[in-house]
């Protein structure tokens, strides 16, 4: 297998350079509908709920959630994550509505509070991590 990149990144998509864009600067960007108001990740450009296309992006440096589960993958047909193995992915439930997949940090277990956010991949795709939540 060659290390070429792909042509197909997700920056060459215009409607996702707001999460593209986001994610370089380790921010998280949440679609939100103006019709119906309510947020979905990952992005699309249509609500999933209402169907309507007036979509606007809420980003921030973080979304807080609560981790729901958590897996732990050993094996992988993609050779970007093959060094990086055995990884931890959760589902997170945010606390602006959508539920995401994470890579989480194992620190995180299932049940607790946890902070969200996203960088890009090798690739240049926003992907999303999370970590424990800070106490004050
Ligand atoms: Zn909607």
């Amino acid at each position: 297998m060659s290390s070429q990149t792909s042509n197909k990144t997700a920056g060459n998509d215009g409607w996702l350079k707001p999460a593209v864009d986001a994610a370089a600067r380790g921010m998280i960007a949440i679609r939100r509908c103006a019709r119906c108001g309510r947020n979905h990740y990952p992005p699309r450009e249509i609500c999933p709920f209402c169907l309507d296309d007036r979509l606007d992006w809420e980003i921030s440096d973080r979304a807080n959630g609560v981790m729901l589960a958590q897996t732990v993958l050993h094996h992988s047909n993609e050779e970007k994550f093959r060094a990086r193995l055995p990884l931890r992915v959760g589902l997170v439930h945010l606390q602006c509505g959508p539920t995401v997949v994470a890579f989480v940090d194992d620190r995180c277990i299932p049940g607790s509070g946890v902070m969200v956010s996203a960088r890009l991949d090798e690739e240049g795709r926003p992907v999303l991590a999370a970590v424990p939540q800070q106490r004050d």
